[in-house]
């Protein structure tokens, strides 16, 4: 029995077959149309199969194009909405991080530091839970726990080095504990955030 030189599966000659090209190389017919997704050319020999013939399948392939263009579509539609909410998200922290921070200019500390420990992740060292450490820690400050303020700064400046606020109320907390030498410490790294 004569095999498709597309798929190698055995061939019926009388049905679902066609000698395609000029050399007459069997293919089938369904394996036909997705080649021609592909090529217009016979896969074995590599003649040019006729108009004709590829006119045959024009539906077929209008019909998988329009397909893979839906597939396209619904992906980039995804991935747009992906963006629009990371977008919202971040437009949601600084407002969030803006309301914290007025708070904490009308000094309702207690207030502020329970909705920053709320939004907190402590596994994170990205630039708003660095803010928010911050934040914790200059709250913390105003309210004179210094202990707790130097807690958060110190926790601040480990992650990133070069926060020079954060060094800075760093030496204030120790100041105000009384600790010079730690404060000057933290001062010197204010202005030298390479050492
Ligand atoms: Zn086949
Ligand atoms: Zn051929």
């Amino acid at each position: 029995m004569p095999s498709c030189i597309i798929c190698h599966l055995n061939i019926n000659e009388n049905t679902d077959s066609f000698k395609s090209c000029k050399n007459l190389h069997l293919v089938h017919k369904t394996c036909l149309a997705e080649w021609l997704l592909h090529s217009q050319n016979c896969p074995l020999c590599s003649e040019p199969y006729p108009q004709s013939l590829i006119d045959q399948f024009k539906d077929y392939k209008d019909k998988k194009e329009e397909e893979k263009q839906a597939a396209l579509n619904k992906k980039l539609q995804k991935e747009s909405r992906k963006k629009m909410q990371q977008v919202a998200d971040k437009i949601l922290n600084l407002k969030l991080v803006e309301s914290i921070e007025h708070l904490i200019k009308v000094e309702k500390f207690d207030e502020a530091i329970e909705k920053l420990l709320d939004i907190y992740n402590e596994n994170s060292t990205d630039e708003r839970d660095l803010n928010i450490l911050y934040l914790l820690g200059k709250a913390n400050y105003l309210k004179g726990r210094y202990d707790m303020a130097i807690n958060f700064f110190f926790k601040l400046v480990k992650i990133r080095y070069n926060y020079p606020d954060g060094f800075l109320y760093l030496g204030k907390s120790y100041e105000k504990l009384g600790l010079k030498d730690k404060a000057q410490w933290a001062y010197d790294r204010i202005s030298s955030p390479q050492d």
